[in-house]
């Protein structure tokens, strides 16, 4: 395989290898970094991501907090839980873990945390300072995967970029990211009527579609950078959107599933509210 490896478990490793030393020298001012998490109903993959990032915040010296609702919880008290979350001097961030149960509502949650708590990115506010290039949280799976980009020493600026999918988590805010670092960006979905004219031309192309392995080699641009965001289960084994052996031969970087964006995403959630912490410091 030609193409050099990111590896994103080793990244992340020392990522969070740098926001425990950050975590102690906020202690010694004082200040102990603290996430919240509010997860309700009893999703079980859901469960399983609360607790990968309670383990995440024990190992870095984060305080974390999970709040446990029952699936039958209604908006108002929900609201009323978040609110609360705002006004507590010891949270710096504030996470909703989603999909909330059944008649519960995303959008109207998520616009109930405070902007400067939203350690998620997700809250209208920090969406538009995106858009803006103004400060605020990065969604952090997208902030992820620019970080892998970076510390990889892919250049951007003035590169072609291809963004694959149009999320609001994931591809809207990773297209942002690579127009604000001075790529030109092209974005993709379902309905882009050549995807591989596309694809060829990407110097960076990200993947975030859900499908596994549907981007080829054939449909790579030799020597591109490659981020596959997707986590797809196949049988007993994970995949990403990209056929990682034809495209690694094609690439000049690629980054594996699993083990390459996946360990990131909770890095950046680390790091998005040691960040929120770091201004109560300042504040305090
Ligand atoms: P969504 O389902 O919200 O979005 C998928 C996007 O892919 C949509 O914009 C859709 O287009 C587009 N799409 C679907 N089919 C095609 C196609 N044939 N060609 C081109 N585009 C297509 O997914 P998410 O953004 O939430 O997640 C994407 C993937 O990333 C998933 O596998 C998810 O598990 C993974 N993920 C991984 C994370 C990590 O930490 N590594 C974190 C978050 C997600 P349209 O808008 O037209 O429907």
């Amino acid at each position: 395989m030609p193409a050099i490896l990111i590896d994103g478990k080793a990244i992340a490793a020392q990522i969070r290898k740098e926001i425990k030393a950050e975590c102690d020298a906020l202690k010694e001012k004082g200040v102990t970094p603290g996430l919240a998490v509010v997860l309700a109903g009893e999703d079980p993959a859901s469960q399983i991501y609360v607790r990968n990032k309670e383990r995440a915040c024990e190992k870095t010296g984060i305080r974390s907090t999970v709040i446990r609702l029952s699936g039958q919880t209604t908006q108002l008290q929900l609201e009323e839980i978040i609110c609360s979350l705002n006004e507590n001097p010891e949270v710096d961030g504030i996470l909703v873990q989603l999909p909330l149960p059944r008649g519960l509502s995303e959008a109207k949650a998520l616009a109930k945390i405070d902007p400067a708590k939203d350690v998620d990115g997700f809250h209208a506010r920090n969406m538009g300072a995106l858009v803006t290039g103004a400060s605020g949280f990065v969604p952090c799976t997208p902030k992820g995967c620019m970080e892998l980009i970076r510390r990889a020493g892919v250049p951007v600026s003035g590169k072609e970029a291809v963004v694959i999918g149009r999320s609001t988590i994931v591809g809207k805010p990773m297209a942002l990211l690579l127009l604000n670092e001075n790529a030109t960006v092209t974005l993709c979905h379902s309905k882009t009527a050549d995807l591989k004219a596309h694809t060829k031309r990407a110097d960076i192309l990200v993947a975030a579609v859900g499908r596994p392995e549907m981007i080829t080699g054939d449909m790579i641009k030799p020597g591109a950078a490659v981020i596959d965001v997707g986590i797809n289960r196949v049988g007993d084994k994970v995949v990403g959107d990209v056929c990682f052996a034809e495209a690694g031969e094609a690439a000049g970087f690629i980054t594996p599933v699993p083990g390459g964006v996946g360990p990131m995403t909770i890095a950046m959630l680390l790091q998005n509210t040691l960040e929120s912490a770091g201004r109560r410091a300042q504040i305090g």
